[in-house]
């Protein structure tokens, strides 16, 4: 397997009908890094992180994914691509355990109870609720799941979105860490959030999109007040 190490995004764009969620958008994501797409609603960062996954197709312009500086396409893509999406993809009438395992077997990695134990954990997920069906999960337990499932593949490229939605305050710092040890570990981590606390000082680039268009865009690591006039200066 061919772990991701650049994704080159050049001037996308995405219509759906006469509407136009993103206008040209460029933007250079790397290995071991960690970039923030922040903007107000309906400012693109879905549909720009629908494309990245490959799920949705743009109007115009090219996503790049590079391994070692060789294109990889296609499947060997997909292979490496870890979405959390704002439907949790999980089955309500099965347990965590056997949601994770369900997809293990459908994408041929580990697992084995110990191996989904250490994921769970990581996620943070009860260890009263794992045995319990899914639909029985509040909001939270259920983003961990969904979690869980994005991470079991080790994804290479991992995309986010609103990944700290129905946690509680210490839930979500506790995820905004994880996600920095999964940027340590390597991977090109892309979170779109409106939760600034959970990823301040964390981010290793920040983009603003404003109505499909990318207004701002920095490398580097800012704090919650800092974070929050950037947001207040560049996305209105
Ligand atoms: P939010 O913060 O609310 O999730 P967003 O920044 O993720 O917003 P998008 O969901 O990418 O924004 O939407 C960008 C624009 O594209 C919006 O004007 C939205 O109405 C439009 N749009 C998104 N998906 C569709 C769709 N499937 N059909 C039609 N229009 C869409």
């Amino acid at each position: 397997m061919a772990a991701l190490d650049q994704v080159q995004i050049k001037k996308l764009t995405k219509r759906y009908g006469s509407e136009r969620a993103l206008g040209g958008v460029s933007l250079e994501l790397t290995a071991g890094k960690m970039c923030a797409l922040l903007g107000h609603n309906g400012a693109g960062k879905t549909t720009l992180l629908g494309i990245l996954s490959t799920l949705v197709r743009q109007n115009d312009g090219v996503v790049s994914y590079r391994s070692n500086g060789n294109e990889v396409t296609g499947e060997a893509v997909r292979r490496e691509i870890g979405m959390l999406a704002h439907a949790s993809l999980c089955y309500g009438e099965l347990t965590a355990h056997e949601n994770l395992e369900l997809v293990a077997g459908l994408y041929g990695v580990d697992g084995s109870k110990a191996a989904l134990a250490t994921l769970l954990d990581r996620v943070g997920l009860d260890a009263k609720a794992r045995d319990r069906v899914a639909r029985t999960y509040s909001r939270g337990m259920l983003q961990r799941l969904a979690l869980a499932r994005a991470l079991l593949t080790r994804p290479s490229l991992l995309l986010l979105d609103e990944p700290f939605t129905g946690l509680d305050r210490d839930g979500a710092l506790a995820l905004g860490e994880q996600l920095g040890v999964l940027r340590d570990g390597g991977a090109i981590v892309v979170v779109v959030t409106h939760d600034l606390e959970a990823i301040a000082d964390r981010t290793d680039h920040v983009a603003i999109l404003r109505r499909g268009q990318l207004v701002f865009e920095d490398r580097g690591s800012y704090s919650y007040e800092k974070l929050k006039d950037l947001y207040h200066s560049h996305a209105n």
